[in-house]
């Protein structure tokens, strides 16, 4: 389950940036997770309560803002949403390879208390 790992370095630059706050606590970390970043949502839940436990981030709440696909096609010079997963244009039916969102894993923001 990469989910750990992933916590793992989350976490520690959210302990990192909440310390040069100089927090005692972290009670809200908020993340961003693409449609095809590969995280599974419920397993990042559980790696939180795992990693957090007896860091200052422990029983902080987890928000994850899901990312959806967003693909571009050459042809039509626009942004589609694909509805399945080979990314066919829904206007030419070309295939796209520019993935323009959707593979985020990002730390978004933090709620600290001093
Ligand atoms: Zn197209």
């Amino acid at each position: 389950m990469h989910e750990i790992g992933i916590m793992e370095s989350t976490i520690a630059i959210a302990i990192q940036h909440a310390k040069a706050e100089n927090a005692t606590r972290i009670t809200e970390i908020t993340m961003r997770i693409g449609e095809m970043s590969g995280v599974y949502p419920p397993a990042l839940e559980f790696a939180f309560d795992v990693v957090t436990r007896n860091t200052i981030a422990e029983n902080a709440t987890l928000k994850i803002e899901t990312i959806p696909v967003c693909c571009y096609c050459d042809s039509c010079q626009q942004a589609f949403h694909p509805t399945d997963w080979i990314f066919a244009c829904p206007h030419c039916g070309q295939l796209s390879s520019k993935i323009l969102q959707g593979k985020e894993i990002e730390l978004v923001s933090l709620k600290i208390v001093k």
